[in-house]
């Protein structure tokens, strides 16, 4: 049976998601794609989703102009008691339901994270206000699913300010998406902002270290299950070195935290219908069909116009997360002829220069496209043979999973969620999805690219399995709906 055409499990259960972005909206990485896709699988799962995002300036006018008003309010947030606008604007799209928050104050800006000086302000206001619109529209969810520290508060004031109100008899869950922003700032700014009670000031909720406050510590320790994006990443953030300070926090919550991996759309990436392709395929003529992806996109890039070329791309964002400095190191070593590197990205000037710089020197092999160009991006998924994704940390990562549903073999570190859903190749018994290396050093990197390009040049055949294996695999979000779906069954049998 098709599982679309599976029954529906029962019970119906109905969840509220709030975070600070959702595709198509508003989208800087993984977390807009998350909150896209996974409340439209949970529809699949007989859920009742709601996603809660706040409404900026930044989202195109073809959406605002759909949005219909629901109602306002107002509502007092800091610590002198000052009320604020809430209004509520809702667009209903393939049985999800968004509601935009809107308030001019806080949103007017370009993009959704200017600094922490308006963002602990903001998100502190964002948190309240989802919150008081649900016992506004008295639409009380089963369960609040929040996403990173943005919506970190929603825990705290759901079982406080919120306690005795009807949206307290929700359960809440916690994702962390990325740990490395935790929405940390002094203590007397976010007591005023969030206008919490003192006791909340404390090392065991929101105190970290000296004067300051931590929006997601406090998040993690009042949310009734804390969930996070791989189960590498979720023993990882245990230890110091991948636990941003927090992993002690962590090791102490640990017997509520859990790792569910992500999915994609795999309607959104699908190389038979993708309109953004020179050629769409399909498993059956992949092996005809990526070599014309892969020679219009040296023509579309400049590069050298041949087919047999091994055509590495790199598609994230600049920073030092993604394990660039690797990747720098072993540039010039990679160029040797029948080599060609694509970088798609926007991040730190360093980064963004040192790829400049080696497309400066290397014409025709390298091509450094420093945008964010959701287009191009396809057609590098398409007309690429392997991803690097050599990540420092990668809590899930949407790369390698994108790259493999269009048959790019992923060359990733293993740490996280690349661990998780990347096997290794294994030449004996010719199974794995992509190569790997372990510790972070720039040789390991280099020889597993090596191991990649002597399959490629030597023993195509099983290279090409492996694109046919990696395309057939279930990079789908059935998987880890089904597992949260799982998870609110728990919470509220
Ligand atoms: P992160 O959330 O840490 O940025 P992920 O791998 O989880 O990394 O998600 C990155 C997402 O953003 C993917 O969908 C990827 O295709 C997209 N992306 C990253 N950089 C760019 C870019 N410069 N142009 C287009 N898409 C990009």
């Amino acid at each position: 049976m098709n599982k679309t055409d599976a029954p529906m499990p029962e019970p119906r259960r109905s969840v509220a998601f709030i975070g600070s972005e959702c595709y198509p909206f508003v989208k800087t990485g993984g977390l807009g794609d998350v909150m896209y896709a996974l409340p439209r699988a949970l529809t699949a799962q007989n859920c009742d989703v709601k996603v809660i995002i706040p409404r900026y300036k930044c989202i195109p006018w073809k959406y605002q102009e759909k949005m219909v008003y629901r109602g306002s309010f107002t509502m007092d947030l800091c610590a002198d008691g000052r009320s604020y606008y809430v209004g509520i604007m809702e667009y209903v799209w393939d049985g999800v339901v968004y509601d935009f928050i809107d308030n001019e104050e806080f949103f007017s800006w370009g993009n959704p994270y200017t600094n922490l000086v308006d963002d602990i302000p903001k998100y502190c206001y964002f948190a309240k206000a989802a919150l008081a619109a649900l016992n506004f529209m008295d639409w009380i969810p089963d369960i609040i699913h929040c996403h990173d520290w943005q919506a970190g508060l929603v825990p705290i004031y759901l079982r406080t300010v919120f306690d005795g109100t009807p949206v307290a008899s929700a359960k809440s869950i916690l994702t962390i998406h990325n740990l490395r922003f935790q929405g940390i700032y002094d203590i007397p700014t976010i007591k005023y902002w969030s206008g919490l009670p003192d006791y909340l000031f404390d090392y065991a909720v929101l105190k970290q270290k000296h004067n300051d406050a931590n929006m997601f510590k406090g998040g993690l320790t009042y949310a009734d299950m804390i969930t996070t994006v791989s189960r590498t990443y979720a023993n990882e953030i245990q230890t110091p070195f991948y636990g941003e300070g927090l992993d002690d926090h962590l090791r102490y919550h640990s017997g509520k935290l859990c790792g569910i991996v992500n999915g994609i759309d795999v309607d959104q990436w699908n190389s038979e219908t993708d309109k953004l392709l020179a050629v769409k395929y399909s498993i059956d003529d992949v092996l005809v069909g990526k070599p014309q992806n892969k020679l219009a996109l040296q023509k579309k890039l400049g590069l050298e116009e041949d087919e047999n070329k091994f055509v590495i791309g790199l598609i994230s964002r600049l920073t030092d997360q993604k394990g660039l400095d690797l990747v720098n190191q072993i540039i010039p070593n990679l160029l040797d002829g029948n080599t060609q590197i694509v970088v798609l990205g926007t991040g730190d000037a360093q980064y963004e220069d040192s790829f400049r710089y080696y497309e400066n020197a290397n014409k025709g092999t390298v091509c450094a496209c420093i945008m964010y160009d959701e287009r191009l991006a396809h057609l590098i998924y398409a007309g690429s043979d392997a991803l690097l994704v050599p990540s420092l940390f990668e809590p899930c990562g949407l790369t390698q999973l994108i790259a493999m549903r269009y048959g790019t073999i992923p060359i990733v570190r293993e740490t996280g969620g690349l661990k998780d859903t990347v096997a290794p190749y294994n030449m004996y018994t010719n199974e794995g999805n992509g190569f790997s290396f372990d510790r972070y050093e720039p040789g390991l990197l280099w020889e597993a690219v090596i191991r990649a390009k002597t399959l490629y040049f030597t023993e195509r055949e099983s290279w090409d399995e492996m694109v046919i294996r990696d395309m057939e695999k279930d990079v789908s979000w059935d998987n880890s709906a089904e597992q949260y779906r799982a998870l609110y069954m728990k919470l509220k049998p």
